[in-house]
């Protein structure tokens, strides 16, 4: 299913700089050129701060320029993961998955309201700055906020309706929210392909074995992904496994950031698992 991109007023793409969210870029890019609304697309990331890749945020604001995109970055303004499991004196878990939905959803929700603002105003903001686009409207504004989830990443994911309505990021009166999952039933092999064709840099990450970005070290990796992410990041290690001593909590219930540091030095990791998140 394509929506119909030209009754939104915005249509958001969330990207990490990972390979879903830019392949998502260049897809819904392309849909946006054809339908003549491409001064629509706005890029938003979530800024984790220290525990995301380096050069991640960065990464994010160069695909969006690529493609003459809006780039808007948020985070977290009393601090960034890291700092928000030491205030919290826990990790996320499974079930209590606060890092997604304190650190993107719920800063995300912040541009939804600016940009519903703009558009009521009868203003765009492109990457060229502020310009007039028309006149004031007066309904809710419309945005298509879109998502680089796939069926193939897990159970969970697959289940997830491709475009829904999303309730509880609309309001009566300000804006009208749908949620959109361009590439939901993409392969992984038909990520890589469209990435080698567009041309645009990936993350270096991926070249190192890693099967996906955002948090070098994600409550829901594997152990070889955790244990290479120490041999790629041993200092953001160190600062987890500092952390993990003063809250007394482990990073996982069956590994502690500890045992990754210790297995990061004994061992070499050949194969990188994948896991469902
Ligand atoms: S990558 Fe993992 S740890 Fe980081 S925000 Fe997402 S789910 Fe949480």
């Amino acid at each position: 299913l394509i929506p119909d991109l030209a009754w939104y007023d915005w249509i958001l793409i969330n990207t990490s700089a990972g390979k879903d969210s830019q392949t998502m870029l260049d897809y819904v890019v392309s849909l946006a050129r054809r339908a003549g609304v491409l001064d629509r697309v706005v890029a938003v990331h979530a800024d984790l701060g220290r525990v995301e890749w380096q050069g991640v945020r960065a990464l994010a604001e160069r695909q969006a320029t690529h493609y003459g995109v809006r780039f808007i970055a948020v985070s977290r303004p009393q601090g960034d993961l890291l700092d928000h499991v030491e205030q919290h004196g826990k990790w996320p878990g499974y079930g209590t998955r606060w890092c997604t939905s304190d650190h993107k959803r719920g800063q995300v929700y912040r541009v939804l309201t600016q940009l519903a603002d703009e558009a009521r105003e009868g203003g765009r903001l492109d990457v060229t700055g502020y310009r007039k686009n028309g006149n004031p409207i007066y309904r809710p504004a419309r945005i298509l906020n879109c998502m680089g989830l796939r069926a193939q990443e897990s159970p969970k994911r697959a289940k997830q309706d491709p475009f829904a309505y999303d309730e509880e990021a609309s309001t009566a009166t300000t804006r009208h929210v749908d949620e959109w999952l361009p590439i939901h039933d993409w392969t992984t092999e038909e990520v890589w392909t469209a990435i080698r064709a567009s041309g645009v840099p990936h993350h270096p990450a991926y070249d190192m074995g890693m099967p996906r970005l955002s948090c070098c070290f994600c409550i829901y990796a594997s152990k070889s992904a955790l244990v290479r992410a120490a041999q790629l990041n041993p200092s953001l290690a160190k600062e987890y496994a500092r952390v993990e001593v003063s809250i007394g909590h482990r990073f996982k219930k069956e590994l502690s950031m500890a045992e990754i540091i210790d297995a990061a030095v004994a061992e070499s990791v050949d194969e990188i698992e994948d896991w469902a998140a």
